[in-house]
């Protein structure tokens, strides 16, 4: 199983194959289909002690996957770029999209352009300034 960063903070998406399981609820070594619920797939892995995967039950009634690996890597871009420069959300976007048209179409920007908004929120808080250290500077604040 490849693990890559959710959507969401703090989540982990697994691979496996050009499909995508999530943990079984009841069990940590089996992974179900991550359509389970869309597509009614029953796929279903399970991952032994030594880390050998086998999908013993197949997917049924949906395609794998083929760039969900690159998807991700061009999300986590994405959000580096956000992260170290202070390019536009849209800019970004499409700097990244340019490189692969083809798993772009995948990407919404209203999507991402949150994402992107959520990373530089996180990067100003510690240095987000209260009214009361706002006042002090302007207080400071001689005009040159
Ligand atoms: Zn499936």
């Amino acid at each position: 199983m490849q693990e890559i960063a959710g959507t969401r903070r703090n989540t982990v998406r697994y691979i496996y194959e050009e499909y995508e399981y999530h943990i079984d609820t009841m069990s940590p070594v089996i992974y179900r289909c991550a359509t389970r619920k869309t597509t009614g797939c029953r796929g279903t892995a399970r991952v032994d002690a030594a880390g050998v995967v086998t999908v013993y039950w197949p997917h049924k009634g949906h395609q794998p996957n083929r760039n969900v690996l690159e998807e991700a890597h061009m999300r986590q871009e994405m959000l580096d770029l956000a992260a170290r420069t202070n390019a536009p959300p849209k800019e970004i976007f499409d700097k990244v999209c340019r490189r692969n048209p083809v798993v772009a179409l995948n990407f919404s920007f209203v999507v991402i352009k949150r994402a992107i908004q959520r990373v530089r929120a996180k990067l100003r808080l510690p240095t987000s300034a209260t009214f009361q250290d706002l006042s002090e500077v302007l207080n400071d604040y001689a005009p040159t």
